[in-house]
């Protein structure tokens, strides 16, 4: 039987399976400051356990889910890993290096079942959630092979996070944990395609994690035509849960819009995209499309990004023009894919 990892636990989770083997609490805060602490993978190395736990613990648990089967380097400092999972299956991760900071981009699905039609994730489908060591283990393994330190967490890879909620707020938990890596929630990022549910939950969630809606459109025949998630919750559902995530967590949210030449660059796009950020006092994160070689849209033009912020900035929009990076490397924003 294949063992389970024991980073699917949360330290409470961990503290019961203790209690059942009849050893105290504070058994679980040292597994977790080995495991996420000092990064230890072998449980014969956690020197201050028993002997007969670490033996217990070996039979029923193995640490990470996660081989790394390639890294790629971007001219842009950008770094793809591609990560082979215990049940052969692929998915890959991020980092994007910053003078400030190091954000690592997360993937929560292998797969997508969401099929937005600018996006190589979901061309072959959906095939399987995540389990919360498999997103936790994503950041473990930069931290612990390559001695990154990770600063922030985007959750905005392969996948929708919404569509595998308990996965994902169990990992955000274990992620922002003292006791486990210590994350702020304020560095922590949940994006969606617009799951109105599970907007709803991330708000009941009480962290101060970031939401980031993916837009892409100011109006839903476009959107409907660009995001088929649009055609159960249409731009009124949307932006009504996102106000209502407003009110209830005081946090701003961010509409992130890819812009394609000839798709969503137009004039009367900007209009739709500023009315709506207006409404919900959102701040705007323009991407320039990188290119998907099966997918047959074309990155827009310089001087219509231009026009394309300075549209929304007339209209009062806080908006930024963010650079995808790692395109050569199928990195960026809507290029990860499933081998
Ligand atoms: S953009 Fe997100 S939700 Fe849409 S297909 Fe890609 S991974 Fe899935």
């Amino acid at each position: 039987m294949r063992k389970k990892s024991i980073l699917d636990l949360s330290i409470d989770e961990l503290k019961e399976q203790l209690e059942d083997l009849k050893e105290p609490s504070y058994r679980a805060q040292q597994i977790f400051s080995w495991l996420y602490k000092k990064r230890m993978y072998s449980f014969d190395d956690m020197r201050n356990l028993p002997a007969p736990l670490r033996e217990r613990l070996k039979t029923v648990y193995n640490i990470t889910p996660l081989r790394l089967s390639r890294h790629l380097k971007s001219k842009d400092k950008s770094e793809k890993f591609v990560f082979e999972l215990q049940d052969d299956r692929f998915i890959e991760t991020v980092l994007i290096p910053s003078k400030k900071r190091n954000t690592v981009c997360l993937s929560t699905q292998v797969g997508c079942r969401y099929g937005c039609i600018y996006c190589a994730s979901g061309l072959k489908g959906f095939v399987r959630d995540l389990r919360p060591s498999e997103i936790t283990a994503q950041v473990l393994f930069l931290q612990r092979e390559f001695n990154i330190h990770i600063t922030n967490i985007v959750l905005m890879g392969m996948g929708e996070p919404l569509d595998n909620f308990l996965s994902v707020s169990k990992a955000i938990g274990i992620m922002n944990s003292p006791e486990a890596m210590g994350i702020a929630a304020r560095k922590i990022t949940v994006s969606t395609c617009g799951i109105v549910p599970g907007i709803e939950k991330v708000s009941r969630l009480g962290l101060q994690v970031n939401l980031s809606i993916s837009l892409h459109a100011g109006d839903d025949r476009l959107r409907s035509r660009l995001m088929p998630i649009n055609k159960r919750y249409p731009l009124k559902l949307l932006t009504s849960a996102c106000e209502d995530y407003f009110k209830k967590t005081n946090r701003r949210i961010t509409l992130e819009y890819v812009l394609v030449k000839d798709l969503n660059d137009s004039l009367r796009d900007a209009n739709g995209l500023s009315a709506i950020a207006r409404r919900l006092k959102a701040q705007v994160n323009i991407i320039p499309y990188s290119r998907v070689a099966s997918l047959e849209f074309d990155p827009p033009l310089q001087k219509d990004v231009k026009a394309f912020k300075t549209n929304l900035q007339r209209k009062g929009v806080n908006v930024t023009v963010r650079e995808s990076k790692g395109s050569d490397i199928s990195a960026a924003c809507g290029q990860l894919a499933l081998p």
